[in-house]
């Protein structure tokens, strides 16, 4: 058995960065930047109107001409002599002669004559070239999170892909006789299979919207090659149940059978003691209890910051923040607890329902509290430790 510091060292140490792709803008959404971004052109990428008025030489005339109009999208530069103007809409290409826009709610028209009502100062109403960004301007650093306004921004330069770290493709293999699919009638002695979804709605969270998904009974023949099977296309595999030390529990032998090697198993820690780690070259085995609170928590604590380090993000390492405890917490088992609980305003309350079998409480907490293996008593007011399972 090994402590919380040593498995996530453990992990770290076989977890590396994925390798980097270029895929299409559309379908970046979430993955992380794998290389600098400079920008290929100015933005914008010619003087603008950021207004629609009229462009025109400033000076203190209360009069001047109009003499053109220049839309938005017009490529041609409209010549201008002092004491006349061009229409001008938002968007538009300023004239070369023009350096002021003034905007049509401070006008009066009458045909030719613009009659000026309130003159801005100098070079109002004018985006310059290269405002915003100049060719060859550092825009993005690598390891910035594609959100949609970075989508967009990057698409306002032009670009249509983009380099990005490839996320790991992920397997999923569900274990036990007793599992029954929900929307199926429950036979007496079943439950109802609920890790598979939690699994797939958590790595959709961490980025991972696909995985590869199979069910076994509790078989070694038929566990072996369901295993050999997800790991022929998937660089990491969640195994869910079987890894216990019952008899009908084949999974640990499954895995020596296709060659994946432990790294650890059994971690000191309530819940999700019997998680095996392990890997087969460059792929990464977590065999996770199959009990669903243990599940999810092994998920969290464990798997989330690898899956962040191969997807490329710089902060992977989940930061520990620290509340209020509300009601006291006894730890008479010499290992770290996972709490389900709900931390607001810095005060941290834990919930009921902690067992290991129960989602209940995970249901409705937004943190996972952490309390030390050695601590036997946390007194109310004390502070403690936990995952802001919200802001992971
Ligand atoms: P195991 O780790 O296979 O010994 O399972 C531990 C407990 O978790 C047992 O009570 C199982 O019935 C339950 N369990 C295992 N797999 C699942 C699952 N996919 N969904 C819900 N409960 C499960
Ligand atoms: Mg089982």
């Amino acid at each position: 058995m090994i402590t919380v510091e040593d498995a996530l060292r453990r992990i770290d140490e076989h977890t590396a960065l994925g390798s980097k792709i270029e895929i299409s803008l559309a379908e970046a959404y979430g993955y992380i930047l794998a290389e600098n971004v400079l920008a290929p052109i100015s933005m914008p990428p010619f003087r603008q109107s950021s207004m629609d008025g009229y462009a025109l030489q400033w000076s203190e005339n209360k009069a001047y001409t109009v003499v053109g109009e220049v839309q938005a999208g017009i490529a041609r530069n409209s010549a201008l002599q002092r004491g006349e103007a061009v229409r001008i809409f938002t968007g538009a290409r300023v004239p070369d002669d023009a350096d002021t826009v003034i905007i049509q709610e401070h006008t009066t028209r009458e045909a030719a004559v613009l009659n000026i009502d309130k003159m801005p100062p100098l070079k109002a109403n004018i985006r310059p070239k290269g405002e915003q960004v100049q060719t060859g301007d550092l825009v993005l650093e690598e390891g910035t999170v594609l959100n949609e306004a970075a989508i967009g921004f990057l698409a306002g330069l032009g670009f249509h892909t983009v380099p990005v770290f490839e996320p790991p493709k992920v397997g999923i293999l569900v274990t036990g006789n007793e599992l029954q699919q929900p929307g199926q009638p429950l036979r007496e002695g079943q439950i109802y299979e609920s890790n598979s979804i939690t699994l797939q709605m958590a790595l959709k969270c961490a980025g991972i919207p696909e995985v590869s998904l199979e069910r076994v009974g509790d078989d070694l023949g038929e566990t072996v090659n369901a295993v050999k099977k997800l790991l022929q296309n998937c660089d990491l595999l969640l195994i869910s149940g079987g890894i216990s030390v019952g008899d009908y529990d084949f999974v640990q032998e499954a895995l020596e059978k296709n060659e994946v090697h432990e790294v650890f198993y059994k971690i000191n820690q309530k819940p999700g003691k019997p998680l095996w780690f392990g890997t087969q070259g460059k792929k990464k085995v977590f065999a996770l209890p199959g009990n669903p609170a243990s599940s999810l928590t092994c998920f969290y604590v464990y798997v989330w910051p690898a899956l962040r380090k191969i997807r490329g993000v710089k902060t992977y390492k989940t930061k520990e923040k620290t509340a209020k405890l509300e009601t006291p917490i006894k730890n008479p088992f010499g290992k770290v607890l996972f709490l389900k609980a709900t931390v607001s305003d810095g005060e941290a309350r834990q919930l009921g329902a902690q067992a290991s079998s129960m989602l209940k409480s995970f249901a409705i907490c937004n943190a996972l509290l952490i309390v030390p293996a050695d601590k036997e008593v946390i007194n109310p007011g004390e502070e403690i430790r936990y995952i802001a399972l919200d802001q992971l």
